[in-house]
């Protein structure tokens, strides 16, 4: 079993929501995104983790077709602020 996986997720109504898939790749992950605004993010060993620069080119390149060395800048910012989101409702016990 590999250590990592990964699974597509979005936002609604300011929730934080995912497939429960354990998806092998970031294309696979990135195919299950159904909202406006998905994102896939990495588990590995158990911890959630942003997408390396490899994986992140990957899923550019297959959800809006740019190439690695044309993406956006602002997509760390907003990854770590969904990571953010996500440890802050991990650590609440009221559900989404
Ligand atoms: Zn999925």
């Amino acid at each position: 079993m590999r250590s990592t996986f990964y699974f597509a997720a979005w936002t609604d109504s300011g929730c934080l929501l995912g497939c429960d898939h354990e998806h092998q790749t970031v294309t696979s992950a990135e195919a299950c995104i159904s909202h406006a605004g998905g994102y896939v993010i990495a588990v590995e060993k158990g911890v959630l983790r942003a997408l390396t620069d490899a994986e992140e080119a990957e899923f550019q390149n297959v959800r809006y077709g740019i190439k690695a060395d044309a993406r956006q800048s602002f997509t760390a910012d907003g990854m770590l602020t969904i990571l953010l989101t996500i440890q802050i409702r991990l650590g609440n016990e009221e559900a989404c």
